[in-house]
């Protein structure tokens, strides 16, 4: 199937103008949004900058939550699943094959109300922007959320942990919980199955929000033990935990579960806080666009999870990335 705009190996190879801070593309988010809008922009001869983010946390760090995932099962074209992280290696190297400039930094200010849009990413705020673009592309993804307990922030990294890929195997033989009752705890809890001795499923309500399929498989594995109605208000533990404080929330009866590790997946928060002010959210601060991808402001569009909290999938983001690229391609044709 033949691209809207052709390519050979000539323009693919391109010596990219490093000297110059203007890109006709910039794409900041280096998720499968982010990658397949670059996938699809350096296809088109556009030479996109993409501007993956750095690690900050093992919970925070280049290729976006697909890095903290482990069997993708649902993704089409493997058969048999594929690694989170593997499949953004594939999608990363498949960006720089067609010219994808990357840039492992974070934007820091954005100023998108101007045909010409400014992006900081070292340079002081106050200064000139690191870049300049015709199109920005935004696909900063979402994170996950936290409960907001004592303990946590003391904790994270010592026992406690939102990504069981990287932290599964310091589980080996022992007793953990997971909290949440969506499709990402009962995941997780599955996943850690596999290091851990039993692994307690705390949820807050009777009944889990997860898909009927992760319900049988989370029923059927002797080591999840569901633990209904209950929140947990505090993780206990000076250097590692060491207990959780819980509540019934149908009782309000407290009581402490002993346990050596707590995961939890209860959902996610979009990274938008670089564009208030600029670009129009949802009250969950989700950036709202359509038609298409285009947000409020011309030439800037939105991929991905950061403008999606219905689908919120690896292959609807793809294919999001893949609308803004068109889209950016549409509107650079329409503005020459
Ligand atoms: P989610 O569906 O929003 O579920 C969040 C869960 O955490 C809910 O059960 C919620 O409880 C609970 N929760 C939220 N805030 C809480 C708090 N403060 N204290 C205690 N519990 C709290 O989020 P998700 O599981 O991350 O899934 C997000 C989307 O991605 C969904 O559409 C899901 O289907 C999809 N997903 C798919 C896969 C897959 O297909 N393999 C894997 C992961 C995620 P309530 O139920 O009481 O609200």
């Amino acid at each position: 199937m033949p691209d809207a705009v052709g390519i050979n190996d000539e323009n693919i190879n391109s010596t990219l103008n490093l000297n110059s801070n203007h890109r006709i593309v910039v794409i900041i988010g280096s998720g499968p949004a982010g990658l397949t809008s670059a996938i699809y922009t350096g296809r088109a001869n556009l030479k996109p900058l993409l501007i993956e983010g750095e690690p900050s946390s093992t919970s925070d760090q280049p290729g976006g939550q697909l890095m903290l995932t482990s069997d993708i099962e649902n993704f089409p074209g493997f058969k048999d699943g594929i690694d989170g992280p593997e499949l953004m290696a594939q999608m990363r190297s498949q960006a720089e094959r067609f010219g994808t400039e990357i840039l492992t930094e974070k934007a820091t200010k954005v100023d998108l109300d101007a045909p010409v849009k400014g992006i900081w990413t070292t340079n002081p705020q106050d200064g000139p922007p690191n870049f300049t673009a015709d199109v920005v592309i935004i696909s900063t993804g979402a994170q996950s959320l936290m409960l907001g307990i004592p303990g946590e922030d003391r904790l994270i990294g010592h026992g406690l942990s939102t990504c069981a890929t990287c932290d599964g195997f310091f589980f080996r033989g022992k007793d953990i919980a997971v909290v949440g009752g969506g499709d990402s705890a009962l995941e997780e809890a599955l996943f850690l199955t596999r290091f851990a001795n039993s692994v307690r499923l705390i949820h807050r309500r009777d009944q889990w929000r997860a898909s009927p399929i992760m319900q049988d498989r989370a029923r059927s594995n002797e080591k999840i033990i569901p633990v209904w109605n209950t929140q947990v208000t505090e993780i206990v533990g000076e250097t590692s935990v060491k207990s959780l404080k819980l509540v019934d929330t149908v009782t309000g009866q407290e009581s402490i579960q002993e346990i050596d590790g707590v995961f939890i997946a209860i959902g996610h928060s979009p990274n938008t806080d670089l564009f208030k002010g600029q670009l129009k959210m949802d009250d969950a601060g989700y950036l709202i666009t359509g038609p298409g991808t285009t947000t409020n402001i011309e030439g800037v569009l939105a991929c991905g999870d950061v403008q999606d909290q219905i689908y919120r999938q690896a292959i609807t983001a793809a294919g999001s990335g893949c609308m803004a690229a068109l889209d950016a391609q549409r509107w650079l044709e329409a503005h020459e």
